[in-house]
C-alpha cells in the first residue's frame, strides 16, 4: 500500500507550485508522474495546472463527474498528484484511495480545506477523513501577519458570504485570511 496525503492550505499558499516542484523532482529523475485536476477548475484554462507564479504542467486527466478512476492506465507511474483536489466527488477521492492501496501508487491531493463560508469542501472533507498524512500548506493573512486558515471572498472591495460554493474566481476574488479578520470583515461573531 502507498499512502494518500492531503497537503491543504488557504487560497495563496503556493499549493499549485509546490505539486510543479514535486513533479518537477520526478521527472528529473526519469521517474513517470500522473497530474489530475478536476475538469471544473477552468481558471487557467483547460488543460493545465498552473501556479500564480507563473510556472506550468499540462494536465494528464481532467477528472469529471464521469470519470471512473479505476479504468485509468497507471502502468509504470511513480506518483499522482492531483491540484484543486478540494473540487473532487467523495466517490473520486474513494478511487483514489483505492488506486493507493490496490497500485501502490502514492496520491498527493493539494486543495483547500474550506470554501469561503468556513465549510469543508466535499473533496476535502473526504481527504480528512482516508488521508494517511494531512499536512498544512501555510501563508500569511493578507491583513495582518497571522497565519491564514479562511478564505474570504471579496467583491468590489467588500467581504461577503453570497454566491454559490463553487465559484472559481480570480486572485482579487479570494483572500487569505486569519480567523480574527475574517469575523471582523465578515461580522460572524454573536
Ligand atoms: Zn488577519
Amino acid at each position: 500500500m502507498a499512502k494518500l496525503y492531503f497537503r491543504h492550505g488557504t487560497v495563496g499558499s503556493a499549493k499549485t507550485l509546490n505539486l510543479l516542484a514535486v513533479a518537477h523532482n520526478y521527472r528529473q529523475q526519469g521517474k513517470s508522474v500522473l497530474l489530475m485536476k478536476p475538469e471544473l477548475d477552468d481558471r487557467f484554462g483547460t488543460g493545465s495546472i498552473k501556479s500564480r507564479a507563473g510556472l506550468e504542467m499540462k494536465a494528464d486527466v481532467l477528472v469529471n463527474a464521469d470519470t471512473n478512476l479505476l479504468f485509468l492506465d497507471y502502468e509504470g507511474v511513480s506518483c499522482i498528484l492531483v491540484d484543486e483536489a478540494q473540487f473532487l466527488s467523495a466517490l473520486a477521492i474513494d478511487q483514489l484511495r483505492e488506486i493507493s492501496l490496490i497500485k501502490g501508487i502514492p496520491v498527493i491531493c493539494y486543495g483547500l480545506r474550506t470554501d469561503f463560508r468556513s465549510k469543508l469542501f466535499e473533496g476535502s472533507l473526504r481527504l480528512m477523513e482516508l488521508a494517511d498524512s494531512i499536512e498544512e500548506v501555510k501563508a500569511t493573512c493578507f491583513f495582518c501577519n497571522r497565519k491564514s486558515i479562511m478564505n474570504i471572498k471579496h467583491i468590489n472591495g467588500k467581504a461577503t458570504l453570497d454566491g454559490p460554493v463553487i465559484d472559481v474566481g480570480a486572485e482579487e476574488k479570494y483572500l487569505p485570511t486569519c480567523y480574527s479578520c475574517y469575523a471582523s470583515q465578515l461580522s460572524v461573531l454573536t
